[in-house]
């Protein structure tokens, strides 16, 4: 009995089932949001188009691909190369590519990296719509063996992946994360501004002329009241980019509390911060080269130059304020960045009160968070404190949190900011 209940437990601790097996998530190191220059940086931009090697078509023609070489080892072997825009840059390796076959087979392709490791367990589509993940037994991670034991973030990522696909002549996907370029995002937000209580605003051009939408949601004219949402700094981050759209929804309810929200507050939401990237397939920056989320102080490049002139045309010599900003990413596991400020903010402890009313709301659920001071910040949470003095954070999802907890925890969070909002009102 014993020995069985010690094999369920190896078993149930490795394969993830145990959140207690789970080392807490500390957040990024603190020097990653250090001041950087954020003046243009140049990319190497991708070659793209078909290429046929034996039996297969490799192509990376679409927006969102990523795939910068390919050779073929055997017949069924190939060897993809996937590198970034440019350099240094996070590790955050994205890929996606299609493949067809002449006739059916089946193949392995060795993802690799240039300098970076293997980090995205491949995803896989039949009509770059639905997703899955690709079936554990159809993926091999080729880890260094002093990384074998360790199981959690950047040192633990593998050197390369061997991915087995079965191709016929319909197109395969095989992508780092799901695919979410511009114009699903775009697609998206048609649907919201189905409702009768949503705008939109074309704030800018992107330099590859890709439309800056900023949707507008609530009923009061004024505008006195305002919120902020942004998300999609940097491309590979979709399960952040579920998350954003999930809020949203959220703010768009039918429900009683949604109402009296809209009636009181105004939302602004950039939900596409980084399209040339996203669409270019990049692993992190914008077609400037640079992290877009280091630049909201020295605001070099033109993304973050919208929503600054944007929210400073909202609210400078007006009598609207900024009472919440936030901006939605992804990282290793799910974590909140916040602002330790010193002065009281426009709608003061909110943020302290809604992690309290997220644990209350979610079995089992406990807030991961780390702030730090504003002052010398770089990144957007900063911005919306240091000149609107709003309660602004990052909120981060992990690469593999699932989607159904993403979106219920998501969904949870603009209900309860829409209740404690409301209270600041009373
Ligand atoms: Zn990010």
């Amino acid at each position: 009995m014993n020995k069985i209940f010690t094999f369920l437990l190896l078993f149930f601790t490795f394969s993830g089932f145990s959140q207690s097996a789970k080392p807490k998530f500390e957040g990024q190191a603190t020097t990653s949001t250090d001041k950087v220059d954020t003046r243009n940086h140049a990319i190497i931009p991708q070659w793209r188009g078909k290429k046929t090697l034996g039996n297969i078509t490799f192509d990376n023609d679409f927006d969102g691909a990523r795939l910068n070489g390919i050779t073929q080892n055997n017949d069924t072997l190939y060897t993809a190369i996937i590198a970034a825009e440019n350099y240094p840059i996070n590790p955050s390796p994205w890929y996606a590519f299609k493949l067809t076959g002449k006739k059916p087979s089946t193949i392995w392709v060795n993802l690799t990296y240039l300098n970076a490791k293997h980090r995205y367990f491949p995803k896989i589509s039949r009509d770059g719509k639905t997703w899955q993940v690709v079936d554990s037994t159809d993926c091999v991670l080729v880890k260094d063996p002093e990384a074998k034991n360790r199981t959690f973030q950047e040192n633990a990522l593998s050197e390369s992946a061997f991915v087995r696909i079965r191709v016929d002549e319909k197109p395969t996907w095989i992508s780092a994360q799901e695919l979410m370029t511009s114009a699903i995002v775009n697609n998206w937000s048609k649907g919201i501004l189905k409702n009768k209580f949503v705008s939109s605003e074309i704030i800018g051009k992107s330099p590859q002329n890709r439309p800056f939408q900023c949707l507008r949601i609530g009923e009061d004219k004024t505008d006195s009241k305002i919120m902020i949402v942004i998300g999609r700094l940097h491309p590979p981050e979709v399960t952040g980019q579920f998350a954003l759209q999930a809020f949203v929804e959220s703010l768009c309810m039918d429900s009683e509390i949604a109402k009296k929200f809209r009636k009181e507050y105004t939302v602004f939401v950039v939900p596409m911060m980084n399209p040339d990237g996203v669409d270019n397939g990049h692993w992190r920056h914008n077609t400037g080269g640079i992290d877009l989320n280091r630049d909201w102080s020295d605001f070099n490049q033109p993304e973050t130059q919208f929503v600054r002139d944007f929210l400073r045309k909202k609210l400078n010599g007006t009598k609207s304020k900024l009472y919440f900003g936030i901006d939605f990413h992804s990282t290793w596991d799910d974590i909140f960045y916040t602002n330790l400020t010193e002065s009281p903010t426009n709608m003061d402890g909110l943020i302290k009160r809604w992690f309290g009313a997220l644990e209350q709301a979610i079995p089992d659920y406990k807030v991961n968070s780390r702030g730090s001071k504003p002052a010398s910040g770089v990144i957007s949470k900063a911005f919306f404190n240091k000149e609107f003095n709003a309660e602004a954070l990052v909120y981060e999802v992990g690469d593999n949190t699932s989607r159904d907890f993403t979106i219920l925890k998501s969904k949870t969070a603009a209900e309860k900011l829409m209740i404690l909002s409301l209270e600041y009102l009373k």
